[in-house]
């Protein structure tokens, strides 16, 4: 699926980069920021998410190879600084089925305990 984020009203992610919500921000740079899941699904639970505001991972365009990367690239960055040495989950939800909530990419990083596999 694939949304157009100019039709629509900013995400709570939107609303986070532009300081209009407040965040428990953990990282950040030029391309992307992380901060702590308001509703942690493990001990530690992180959302990495790009500046630029791209609703799914369906609307990844080839322009957004290197940011994508770039986010995975911090998700491993926070999990070392979390202390996650035992290993860490990455989770991209996409879409209804996906049970995406929040329209803007995020790579969820959860850590902290033995995580169950599969995912229900
Ligand atoms: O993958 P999904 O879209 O469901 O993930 C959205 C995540 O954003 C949820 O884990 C939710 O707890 C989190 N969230 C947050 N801060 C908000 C609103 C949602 O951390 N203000």
């Amino acid at each position: 699926m694939s949304t157009d984020p100019a039709a629509s009203e900013p995400t709570i992610f939107q609303k986070i980069l532009d300081g209009d919500v407040p965040a428990d921000i953990v990282y950040e740079d030029e391309q992307c920021i992380a901060f702590h899941d308001v509703n942690p699904q493990a001990p530690t639970h992180i959302l990495v998410i790009p500046r630029k505001p791209i609703p799914t991972v369906d609307d990844i365009s080839p322009d957004d190879e290197a940011l994508v990367g770039h986010l995975f690239r911090v998700a491993s960055k926070v999990a070392e600084r979390e202390g996650l040495d035992n290993g860490y989950r990455t989770v991209i939800n996409c879409g209804d089925d996906g049970q995406q909530t929040v329209y803007h990419l995020h790579v969820h990083v959860l850590g902290g305990r033995s995580l169950q596999w599969p995912p229900g």
